[in-house]
């Protein structure tokens, strides 16, 4: 197995620096999630490593080798783009045994290859087919499985379930993650998708203007963002523009944490299940907007008054729980102040 190293990787085209120094550490066997808003420079990243994008700048390693200027053909990877990429005269069959013959392996050992891949990817009723013979979910799975056929080092995937509907896409996420795992293959995985790349991921590099903003693990992306950009971008939180008193941030007696140093107003992020939310007086008073129903929680939107300021915020509730509370309700609120990220927020 081996990993993947950026080091310090720039691109433009034009007057656009598509990727700005760019330094990052696939280690064997690790999916890294790219996640970043459109035009933030995650297909370029990948290009780059496949070869078909040339950096300016900055070296790339597989493994040992540094492949940098290395063509594509000479580059131990796979692919997996958004558009299924099937060539629609072969069956599945013929498609995930083409790579293979390229490479002019012996004719018993592509078949027995090909078989492992079909029972890998869960086609043997679709193995006969063409393309246009199965479903959207299926030619992805056959998409994979071409790619990872000549069993390459490193796995590349484009956003591959963005043409898929949603059912399909969380389906067929969870097998990505699944066959990836079997077949222990490095992988990059592209998507602008947060709850897409939190599932999937070992580790997610969340990327700004063609920057690595942080490189962590999902749960530590949710939990502690270490950018501003990183807790905007990364969404399902509360995000409150707030002043700085006496180095304090407060929302009147829901919380109140200390100030970065210098900084006049602050932009304050939590997450709704931090909102601790009660009945009766204690805490901070809010009342109740509105209530939009999600399946198993009931998200409440709340209004709250500090310092002379109307501050809206969400928590989520048991929907059961959320049934007797009726929207213009008086509930008080708290934060646990650990769980309040701040950045300053610059006028
Ligand atoms: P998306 O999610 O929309 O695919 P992305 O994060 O993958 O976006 P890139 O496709 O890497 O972004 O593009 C990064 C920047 O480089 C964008 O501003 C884009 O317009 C620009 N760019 C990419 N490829 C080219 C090209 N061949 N010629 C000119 N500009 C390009």
């Amino acid at each position: 197995m081996s990993g993947v190293v950026l080091r310090n990787v720039s691109k433009r085209f034009g007057a656009v620096q598509a990727l700005d120094g760019v330094s990052l550490e696939v280690a064997p066997g690790e999916l890294v999630a790219l996640l970043g808003p459109s035009g933030c420079g995650k297909t370029t990243l990948l290009r780059s490593v496949a070869g078909l994008e040339r950096p300016e700048q900055g070296q790339i390693l597989v493994g040992d080798r540094d492949v940098t200027l290395a063509p594509t053909r000479e580059r131990p990877i796979g692919m997996v783009f958004q558009s299924y990429a099937l060539f629609p005269n072969m069956t599945v069959r013929e498609n995930i045994a083409f790579p293979l013959m390229v490479r002019k392996r012996p004719r018993a050992q592509i078949e027995r290859r090909v078989a492992e891949l079909i029972e890998l990817v869960h086609l043997h009723e679709q193995a006969d087919r063409y393309p246009h013979q199965i479903s959207g979910g299926q030619q992805q799975r056959a998409a994979l499985a071409r790619a990872l056929a000549p069993d390459p080092e490193v796995l590349l995937l484009d956003e591959p379930l963005s043409a898929l509907d949603a059912l399909v896409r969380a389906r067929l996420r969870d097998e990505i993650r699944r066959i990836q795992q079997a077949v222990k293959t490095t992988a990059i995985y592209v998507t602008h998708d947060q709850a897409e790349a939190m599932a999937i991921a070992d580790r997610v590099a969340v990327m700004n203007q063609g920057r690595v903003e942080q490189l962590a693990p999902p749960i530590e992306i949710y939990e502690a963002p270490s950018t501003r950009f990183s807790a905007a971008f990364v969404g399902s939180r509360n995000a409150l523009e707030l002043p700085v008193q006496d180095g304090q941030v407060r929302l009147g007696s829901a919380f109140s944490v200390a100030a970065p140093a210098g900084s006049r107003a602050v932009l304050a992020f939590f997450r709704p299940e931090d909102v601790e939310l009660r009945l009766e007086p204690g805490g901070h008073p809010a009342r109740v907007e509105a209530k939009t129903f999600h399946g198993s929680v009931t998200r409440l939107h709340l209004t709250t008054e500090a310092d002379g300021r109307t501050a809206r915020l969400y928590t989520d509730l048991p929907s059961r729980q959320a049934l007797s509370l009726e929207t213009g309700s008086d509930v008080w609120i708290r934060v646990d102040p650990a769980t309040v990220r701040v950045f300053p927020l610059e006028k």
